[in-house]
C-alpha cells in the first residue's frame, strides 16, 4: 500500500522493531528457543507482539471513556462468533504488510501462521456473528461500549462428514491456550442459584443459595484506523471456595471435587441450537450466570465513578441480543430493591430507560419459554419479581382495555395454556423502552403478528434496525484481490465509509475495470478450488459457475429446495448431454443441531446426491456438488469471495434478516432469493434487474396457509418435480438403502410441506434457468455483480450501529 490515507497504515514502525519484538516474545513469553519453536509457537510470539501494541491503545481508550464519563452501552449476548483475530488486528492497526515482511525476513510465512490460529466457536450462526460485527463497528466508530458473554470451554461442535453423515466431536478451542485473553483473577462475582426467599415486612431476602464464582476474561476489540478499542468480557465459572467444606471434613474428597466440577459445568459448552429452543436446565443456569455476573459488574463500575445508582439511566444502556439474557431485567430489579432499598416504581423507571431488546425470530417453535416450576426452583426471587412485573403490567392493561380477558391471557408473561411457562420475549417487550427487528420485513411482521397486542399498548416502542456486516472483515480482509481493484478505482476510504462504494458506478462501464474484477474473482475461485481439492479430493473447474449455500442447516432455510434443483439439473443433463450447459458447482456448508433429525437427513442427502453426480461419467464437468465440512467464520471468509451465485432461498416470512446475503453481494456474487428478510432491502438497493427473485411473498405464503396448502397437488401436476421426488423416495441416491429418504419424501408430499418447497419449486427452477443463461455472458454477469457491490454501502454494520447509537442507546463517540 502506497500513500495510504489511514493514519495507521503508514506507521512509524520499523520492520526491525517488529522482528525484534517477535523474537523477544518467543523467548520471554512463549519461553521457547527459536531452534525448537514450531509454527504455533511463532504464531503466539507474533500474536503477543501485536497484542502489546494494542494494549497501549486499549488503556488509553478505557481511560478516555472513564474520564469523559460518557454514557456506555453494554451488549449482552450468549454468543460472539468473532472468528480468527490476528489478521483482523493487523488490518485494524495498519501493520499487516509490515508484519508479513518482518516474518518473511525471519524465514516465516504470515499466511501459514494465520491459519494456525483456532477459530473460537463461541456462537452458532447469524446471531453470534452479528454481535461480533457490532463490536467491530462500535470500536471503529469510537462508541463507548462493551460486549459481555460466556467463555465456553467448548464451542460449537466440530463437524465431520462420515459416510455422508454429520458426525460431531468436541470443539476444544482452548486446547493450546488463548493468547488474546487477559484473565482477570480479581474480577470475580458470586452467582447464586436455588435457595429460598424470606419475607420480613417489606424486605425480601434470598437465602441458602448454592454459589459459584464468575471470573472475567477480557479481550481487546481493536477499532480500524483509530486509537479507539473496546472490550469483550467473557465469564468463566469457578467453584466457590466456600462450598464443599463439609464434605472435605468428612474426608469425602471425590464428592467434593465432583461438586466443583458440577459448578464449573455452567461455562463448559455452548448449546448447539440456532433457532430451536432447548429446554435444558443447564442452559437456564448459563443464561443467569451471564446475567448475574454482568449486572454486578455494571453496577460495580458505575458505583466506582458515581457513588450512587440514582443516575444509572443517564449513564448506561443495556442491550439484550435476543431473549437469552432477559433475566437481567429481574436481576436488575432485585439488586436495586433488595440490596439498595429502592421502591418498586423507582427501580422500574430505571429499568425501562436502561434496557432495549432485539428480536431475532418470529417462529413460535424458536421462542424461548421456561417452565414456571423450573425457574422457581433455580431462581425463586426472580420468579417472584417476574410475577410482580406481570401484575403491574396486567393492571395497566386492564385499565386500558377493561373486560378483555382474552387480551389479558394473550399478553400475560405467564402462558397458562402451555403447562405454565414464562414467555421471555413478553418480559423483554414489557420492560424495554425499545424493541427492534432486524430487517424492514421482519420488523413489520413483528408488530403485525408476534407482538401485535403490545404494539397497540406501546406504539412507540417498536422499531427496525436492519442488520449489517463489517466491511473490514468481510471485504478488506476476506477479499484482498477485489479490495485492491476497489482501492485502485475509488481509493481506500470505503473501509470506514462503505457508502463510498457508490463511486464505483461510473467505472462499471469500463472493460478494463470489468476485466480486473473478473480476474479477482477467478483468483478467489482458484483459492477455494485448491482447498476443496486438498480437503475433499474433488477437482473443480474455476471457470464454472460457483453456486453457494452456506448457513446453518435448517428446514426453513430450504437447503432441500436447492437439492431439488440439483437433481432436476442432473436429470436434464442426462436427457440432453450435448446441450450447451453452463458448468456449475453446487457448494454447501453448514452444521445441523445434533438433535435435529430432519436437518441431518438433509446433509446426508446432499452427500448422497453429490456422490452419485460426481461419479457419473456422463456428467463430467457440467455439474459438481460439494459439501464442505465444519462451516465457520474462517471458511466463510474463504468461500464467500469465490461465489458467483448466493442462495438465499428461505420461505418468505421465516428468515428475520440474514447477513450472509449481505456478505455475498458485497463480494460480487449475484443473489438468487425469495422476498424474505433483508433480501428485500438488497433488491431495493441494487435494483430488481440485478438480483434473481423468485417464489411466493410472505403474504402469499400466509394466504396459502389460510386457504389450506396442499403440496400433493404440486407433486401431481408438475412432472419434472414428481420425477425428482420419486427418485429421492425410491433410493436413486441411496441404492444401498432405498428407504433412507421415505420419511423426507412424506414430509414434503404427504405431511404438509411446512416450508412450502413444492409451491416455490417451479418458480425457483425457472429462475435458475435464467441464471444459467446470464452466466454465458460473463461480462454482463460481472457488470451486474458490480452494480450490487456499488450499492451495498447501506449494509455496513457501521450504519446499523449508528442507528442503534442515535435512536436506541443515546451514546456518542469518545474523543481520543
Ligand atoms: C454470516 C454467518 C452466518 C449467518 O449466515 P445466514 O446465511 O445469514 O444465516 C452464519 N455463520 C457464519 C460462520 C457466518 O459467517
Amino acid at each position: 500500500m502506497t500513500s495510504s490515507p489511514f493514519s495507521y497504515n503508514s506507521p512509524v514502525v520499523s520492520i526491525e522493531a517488529l522482528k525484534h519484538s517477535i523474537a523477544y516474545k518467543l523467548m520471554f513469553t512463549v519461553g521457547k528457543d527459536p531452534s525448537v519453536a514450531n509454527q504455533h509457537d511463532w504464531l503466539n510470539a507474533t500474536l503477543f507482539a501485536v497484542r502489546d501494541r494494542m494494549v497501549e491503545r486499549w488503556l488509553r481508550s478505557t481511560r478516555a471513556q472513564f474520564s469523559q464519563d460518557v454514557r456506555q452501552v453494554y451488549y449482552l449476548s450468549m454468543e460472539f462468533l468473532v472468528g480468527r483475530t490476528l489478521s483482523n488486528a493487523l488490518l485494524a492497526m495498519g501493520i499487516y504488510d509490515e508484519i508479513k515482511q518482518a516474518l518473511d525476513e525471519m524465514g516465516l510465512s504470515l499466511d501459514e501462521l494465520l491459519v494456525e490460529e483456532t477459530d473460537p466457536g463461541l456462537g452458532n450462526g447469524g446471531l453470534g456473528r452479528l454481535a461480533a460485527c457490532f463490536l467491530d463497528s462500535l470500536a471503529t466508530m469510537a462508541l463507548p461500549g462493551r460486549g459481555y458473554g460466556i467463555r465456553y470451554e467448548y464451542g460449537m461442535f466440530k463437524q465431520n462428514i462420515v459416510n455422508g453423515q454429520q458426525a460431531e466431536s468436541p470443539d476444544n478451542w482452548l486446547e493450546y491456550g488463548n493468547a488474546w485473553e487477559f484473565p482477570r483473577h480479581n474480577t470475580r462475582y458470586k452467582v447464586r442459584f436455588g435457595g429460598r426467599i424470606q419475607q420480613e415486612g417489606n424486605k425480601t431476602s434470598w437465602l441458602e443459595t448454592e454459589e459459584i464464582i464468575a471470573q472475567a476474561y477480557d479481550q481487546i476489540i481493536p477499532g480500524f484506523d483509530t486509537n479507539a478499542t473496546n472490550t469483550l468480557r467473557l465469564w468463566s465459572a469457578r467453584a466457590s471456595n466456600e462450598i464443599n467444606l463439609g464434605k472435605f471434613n468428612q474426608g469425602d474428597y471425590f464428592a467434593a471435587v465432583e461438586d466443583k466440577n458440577h459448578s464449573e459445568n455452567v461455562s463448559r459448552v455452548l448449546y448447539p441450537d440456532d433457532s430451536t429452543y432447548s429446554g435444558r436446565e443447564l442452559r437456564l443456569r448459563q443464561e443467569y450466570f451471564l446475567v448475574s455476573a454482568t449486572i454486578q459488574d455494571i453496577f460495580h463500575r458505575h458505583w466506582q465513578t458515581h457513588h450512587t445508582l440514582d443516575n444509572l439511566a443517564d449513564k448506561i444502556a443495556i442491550h439484550l441480543n435476543d431473549t437469552h439474557p432477559v433475566l437481567s431485567i429481574p436481576e436488575f430489579m432485585r439488586i436495586l430493591i433488595d440490596e439498595h432499598d429502592y421502591a418498586w416504581e423507582d427501580a422500574w423507571d430505571i429499568v425501562v430507560q436502561v434496557f432495549s431488546y432485539t428480536n431475532h425470530t418470529l417462529m413460535s417453535e424458536a421462542l424461548e419459554t421456561w417452565p414456571v416450576d423450573m425457574l422457581g426452583k433455580i431462581l425463586p426471587r426472580h420468579l417472584q419479581i417476574i410475577f410482580q412485573i406481570n401484575d403491574h403490567f396486567l393492571k395497566l392493561l386492564q385499565a386500558q382495555y377493561p373486560g378483555d380477558n382474552e387480551l389479558l391471557a394473550r399478553a400475560s408473561i405467564i402462558d397458562e395454556t402451555n403447562g405454565r411457562r414464562v414467555r421471555m420475549a413478553w418480559l423483554a417487550v414489557i420492560a424495554c423502552h425499545k424493541v427492534n427487528g432486524v430487517s424492514a420485513l421482519h420488523s413489520e411482521l413483528m408488530v403485525q403478528s408476534l407482538f401485535a397486542d403490545f404494539a397497540h399498548v406501546f406504539p412507540n416502542r417498536f422499531c427496525n434496525k436492519t442488520n449489517g456486516v463489517t466491511p473490514r472483515r468481510w471485504l478488506a480482509l476476506a477479499n484482498k484481490p477485489l479490495s485492491a481493484v476497489l482501492d485502485e478505482n475509488i481509493g481506500q476510504m470505503w473501509r470506514t465509509n462503505l457508502s463510498q462504494l457508490s463511486e464505483l458506478t461510473p467505472h462499471i462501464d469500463f472493460p478494463k475495470f470489468i476485466a480486473d474484477v473478473r480476474a479477482a474473482k477467478l483468483e478467489n475461485k482458484k483459492q477455494l478450488a485448491l482447498y476443496i481439492a486438498q480437503e475433499l479430493n474433488v477437482v473443480l473447474d474455476p471457470h464454472a459457475l460457483f453456486d453457494v449455500q452456506i448457513k446453518r442447516i435448517h428446514e426453513y432455510k430450504r437447503q432441500l429446495l436447492n437439492v431439488l434443483h440439483v437433481i432436476t439439473h442432473y436429470n436434464r443433463i442426462l436427457k440432453n448431454p450435448d446441450a450447451n450447459w453452463t458448468p456449475r458447482v453446487k457448494i454447501f456448508a453448514g452444521k445441523a443441531a445434533s438433535a435435529y433429525y430432519a436437518a441431518k437427513q438433509i446433509i446426508h442427502l446432499i452427500n448422497d446426491v453429490a456422490k452419485v453426480i460426481n461419479e457419473d461419467p456422463r456428467v463430467k464437468n457440467k455439474l459438481k456438488v460439494v459439501f464442505i465440512p465444519n462451516y465457520s467464520v474462517s471458511l466463510a471468509q474463504l468461500i464467500i469471495p469465490a461465489a458467483d451465485l448466493s442462495e438465499q432461498i428461505s420461505l418468505a416470512g421465516t428468515e428475520a434478516s440474514g447477513t450472509s446475503n449481505m456478505k455475498f453481494a458485497l463480494n460480487g456474487a449475484l443473489t438468487i432469493g425469495t422476498l424474505d428478510g433483508a433480501n428485500i432491502e438488497i433488491q431495493e438497493h441494487v435494483g430488481e434487474e440485478n438480483i434473481f427473485i423468485f417464489g411466493n411473498t410472505a403474504e402469499q405464503v400466509e394466504e396459502l396457509r389460510r386457504k389450506g396448502y396442499n403440496p400433493r397437488q404440486y407433486y401431481e401436476q408438475d412432472e419434472e418435480l414428481r420425477e425428482v421426488l420419486n427418485q429421492i423416495a425410491t433410493g436413486a441416491f441411496s441404492p444401498g438403502d432405498p428407504k433412507r429418504y421415505t420419511s423426507l419424501f412424506d414430509s414434503l408430499v404427504n405431511f404438509g410441506d411446512h416450508y412450502q418447497l413444492l409451491a416455490d419449486y417451479r418458480s425457483y427452477i425457472d429462475t435458475q434457468d435464467k441464471v444459467d443463461e446470464l452466466y454465458q455472458d460473463k461480462d454482463e454477469w460481472t457488470r451486474r455483480a458490480m452494480i450490487n457491490v456499488a450499492n451495498m454501502g447501506y449494509f455496513s454494520s457501521d450504519r446499523t450501529i449508528q442507528e442503534y447509537a442515535d435512536e436506541i442507546w443515546g451514546i456518542e463517540s469518545v474523543k481520543l
